[in-house]
């Protein structure tokens, strides 16, 4: 079978025309996961439980009771808990951990007749924005080998990029969904904080985790969003508004006011394809007859520092839990608690999560409390704001979603604020809690996707999608 599937609605067709079989789906996927084994996307592939599965759902969909993802094969990010299967957030610290539950959104995911092929391949602890902190090594690009996949959801989005599942489930702390997806030519969805439980997700970030679609097509991503969102008791952030059924009110978004940062353009730091690209479409939405202007955010260089402060802040305390004696991996050179303890995180964490450890730990230290920690809350609550109130007057800030394309593997970085500042456009909704979704605009001249970022109010996701799928075919 050699037709790649751009969204479930065409899968169904196919179904339905018997022109395929979920079980047939399944061998199409795991042939290309073997034949891509070098893109180091999974860490494990479900592949006899996978065939299983689309057995039953064909005999579901035959008896016509199948549930609304049958058809739908995805990879999961692997820091997301499946009852009975490994876990591992990409550490060494996880070693031979096994999940003892499922997260909400496997749960609501599986009950709906999705099938997970495996677990992807990410960032340690989805620290990262290029996939090379895995303790399983890089995930490859699928458009170049020899570039990374972006991250830190990379593993999840090279799966759908080279056709090893169909969408995939990604975290987005700081852009790891949308970033890995603009690298990979595909669709990635951050929404509204509080949306998408958290219950059974890894923790990075509390504050600024979500889970988040990777798929082809905005419809797929708007399915996704409306099967995991909505109330679960296990998770007390979510937002007790009543969920849209996002997939079937798709519908013509009609003229909207949007505004673009102007540095996008101006910066030195923007790649010339990747403005290129951002003043491509926004001539076209002016064509269009959209309202479009360039605004000047006065925080722009306030993100990326409050961003890592309370990140790492809030990492060094989610990861103190990992102390060799509750989870996985724990060091055999170790004698007493204390040597447990030390042995076992020096030994199991790698480079990236210890530095943010130490980052975090010294900025809610005593004595720099204040002048880190409680300024950068401070400062997040004047991103926030202004933030909105740019929404109040546009209806989406649009950015490109990274500075660069994907960019070579191994291209060390001596100083991390360097790579760090690579996430500028996406911790601004991070920041503030909006919803913002990455659609691909095409390839830069080396045959690299491009991708621009959308940003919306809170709660807002019908109408990013709306305008994403309109977006998409401009
Ligand atoms: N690149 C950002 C970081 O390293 C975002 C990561 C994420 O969203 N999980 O923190």
């Amino acid at each position: 079978m050699a037709k790649k599937y751009s969204s479930l609605i065409e899968i169904k067709g196919g179904l339905q025309s018997g022109e395929v079989t979920v079980e047939k789906l399944v061998k199409h996927y795991l042939e290309n996961i073997k034949a891509n084994a070098h893109l180091n996307a999974f860490n494990e592939v479900f592949g006899e439980e996978a065939l299983s599965r689309a057995k039953n759902i064909d005999a579901r969909i035959q008896s016509g009771n199948a549930g609304r993802l049958a058809g739908m094969v995805i990879g999961i990010k692997d820091n997301i808990c499946y009852k009975d299967h490994k876990v591992s957030a990409s550490s060494k610290i996880l070693d031979g951990f096994t999940s003892i539950y499922s997260s909400t959104i496997v749960e609501r995911l599986l009950a709906e007749d999705a099938i997970i092929i495996g677990r992807c391949n990410c960032d340690e602890f989805a620290m990262g924005a290029s996939n090379e902190s895995s303790y399983f090594g890089p995930v490859k690009n699928y458009a170049d080998n020899t570039k990374v996949s972006g991250g830190s959801s990379g593993g999840s989005a090279v799966a759908v990029q080279a056709d090893m599942c169909h969408a995939a489930i990604g975290t987005d702390t700081g852009g790891s969904v949308r970033q890995p997806a603009s690298f990979c030519g595909l669709i990635g969805l951050k929404p509204t904080y509080g949306r998408i439980s958290r219950y059974g997700v890894i923790s990075y970030a509390s504050s600024f985790d979500q889970v988040g679609p990777i798929t082809k097509s905005v419809e797929d991503a708007a399915l996704l969003l409306e099967i995991m969102a909505g109330v679960d008791e296990y998770d007390s952030t979510l937002s007790t508004k009543e969920v849209p059924s996002f997939s079937a009110d798709l519908k013509e978004p009609g003229k909207k006011k949007i505004a673009y940062l102007q540095e996008s353009l101006s910066s030195p730091g923007v790649d010339a394809e990747v403005k290129n690209a951002l003043t491509q479409a926004i001539d076209k939405l002016r064509a269009e007859g959209h309202t479009v202007k360039p605004i000047a955010f006065e925080y722009l260089d306030y993100l990326v520092p409050a961003y890592y402060i309370l990140a790492t802040a809030e990492a060094s305390s989610n990861l103190a839990r990992y102390d060799g004696v509750h989870y996985g991996y724990r060091s055999p050179k170790a004698t007493d608690l204390q040597s447990t303890y030390k042995l076992s995180r020096s030994e199991g964490f790698g480079k990236e999560v210890k530095r943010r450890i130490m980052l975090g730990t010294f900025v809610l230290s005593a004595g720099y409390y204040d002048a880190y920690y409680a300024k950068a809350q401070k400062a997040r609550r004047l991103i926030r704001e202004k933030t909105q109130d740019i929404l109040k007057e546009y209806d989406f800030i649009l950015t490109p979603t990274a500075p660069e394309p994907a960019y070579n593997i191994g291209k060390e970085e001596t100083d991390p604020v360097v790579s760090y500042l690579a996430d500028i456009f996406t911790v601004q909704a991070s920041l503030s809690g909006l919803p913002a979704i990455s659609l691909p605009v095409g390839n830069n001249s080396k045959g690299l996707p491009l991708g621009l970022q959308l940003l919306a109010g809170q709660f807002e996701e019908q109408e990013l999608l709306n305008f994403s799928k309109y977006f998409v075919k401009l």
